[in-house]
């Protein structure tokens, strides 16, 4: 049974969950992967990717971010 889930987005960045000491996301979006398989033994659940609307100088312009859910 899945306990522990996290989001990884390359319009994110932040700390390992787990051990703090590794920069995860933006443009480190691969090797985040690869970190909470490798280092913390979780499993990839999901890849797919989002979609946000933000505006640039009055004007709405469409981010896509790719994104990954992984689970222990
Ligand atoms: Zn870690």
């Amino acid at each position: 049974m899945t306990k522990h889930i996290v989001h990884i987005s390359t319009g994110t960045k932040t700390g390992c969950d787990i051990c703090n000491g590794f920069s995860i996301g933006g443009e480190n979006f691969a090797a985040s992967v690869n970190h909470y398989i490798t280092d913390h033994g979780y499993n990839l659940l999901h890849v797919g990717s989002e979609t946000h609307l933000i505006d640039i100088n009055n004007a709405d312009a469409l981010i896509i971010d790719t994104v990954a859910v992984l689970g222990k």
